[in-house]
């Protein structure tokens, strides 16, 4: 199977602002865009995305997992960004027009069809530096993705670090470009000095999120993680798998956790913890690294009874096989 993400459909819905409306809606090929060498979004990184999945139910029917949410993000970013304002129908219009269209390359569970919304500044200007973009075009990408997990899921190895950050702290909840050139060169460091997967950024001792995940810690009946500001991105699988948890009769703490906290709940047999988000839903984490001393999460990942039935109970709604309580699938 092709690398996450590698793999497109030939075409994807386009809708363009030219300073004063929207266009129509339309379907092009999605394997080029004219965009003029001095547009904003390549000097100035007026950028944002969204990604959300569509799911194979038994019946053939297609359904796209909480595209409310994903738009309600997106607009978000891109107010927060000042980017031109879209409406939430045109976005949804485009979505489910594109899903439709290739409504039959939809891979069935574990597979789904990846959606990537993006939303970029297209005013050919060099001399806004400091200025919004007046034009911006908005586009919804398709990427068929199979088994995440196809090659087994070995738990993560997270550098936690105190000192650098993800990025600037007013953009946190901004899914924009130019935060993850930001986290790269932390991650590369990481991986390269102790072989880490990923980083979990704790500015200030507070633990946060890593580059492109949300974080929870799970202990025993409870489930703690970051409550939401504005200094990191809000997850939507996060918040899903908090609403099934709470409803399941766990304990949701959603306050500042501490490095000092973590690793000492982190130390107890039982402790699992995951990264959450919606390529892979969760992934269980084996081993946290701390000014060069290696904790082992609970039994290192080996065993994740909580994490797998929380896993498990998403999947469930998300491929048809448990009911929708909270209306999160539209079927297209
Ligand atoms: C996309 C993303 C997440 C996860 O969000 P989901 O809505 O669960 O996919 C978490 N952190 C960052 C930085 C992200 O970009």
């Amino acid at each position: 199977m092709a690398a996450f993400g590698s793999v497109f459909m030939p075409e994807m819905a386009l809708s363009t602002f030219n300073g004063e409306h929207w266009s129509a809606a339309q379907n092009v090929a999605a394997d080029k865009i004219s965009l003029h060498p001095g547009a904003h979004v390549l000097h100035y990184a007026s950028t944002c995305f969204e990604g959300l999945k569509a799911f194979r139910h038994e019946d053939g029917s297609i359904n796209i997992f909480r595209m409310d949410a994903n738009i309600k993000r997106l607009a978000q970013s891109t107010r927060l960004l000042t980017l031109p304002k879209f409406s939430p129908e045109l976005i949804e219009e485009m979505i489910v027009g594109i899903v439709k269209r290739f409504a039959t390359e939809v891979p069935a569970p574990p597979g789904s069809m990846y959606i990537r919304p993006t939303h970029i500044g297209t005013e050919p200007t060099i001399g806004k530096a400091a200025a919004p973009s007046a034009t911006s075009m908005l586009y919804v990408l398709l990427s068929p993705v199979g088994d995440y997990f196809s090659g087994g899921a070995k738990p993560l190895r997270l550098l936690l670090e105190e000192d650098g950050m993800r990025c600037a702290p007013h953009m946190g909840m901004v899914k924009s470009g130019g935060n993850y050139a930001s986290a790269l060169q932390p991650i590369l460091q990481a991986k390269q000095a102790v072989n880490a997967d990923q980083v979990l950024f704790c500015p200030n001792g507070d633990v946060q999120e890593t580059g492109a995940a949300n974080f929870l810690l799970i202990d025993g009946n409870e489930i703690i993680t970051k409550d939401l500001d504005t200094s990191f991105l809000h997850g939507i699988t996060r918040d899903s798998l908090l609403t099934l948890a709470r409803n399941m009769g766990m304990q949701i703490s959603e306050r500042k956790l501490s490095v000092d906290e973590l690793l000492e709940r982190a130390s107890k047999p039982h402790t699992e913890a995951s990264l959450s988000g919606t390529a892979a839903v969760m992934t269980p984490i084996g081993t946290l690294i701390h000014n060069g001393k290696e904790y082992t999460v609970g039994n290192g990942g080996a065993k994740t009874p909580t994490i797998d039935k929380l896993r498990s109970a998403l999947n469930a709604l998300q491929w048809g096989k448990a009911p929708d309580p909270y209306g999160w699938l539209t079927r297209v």
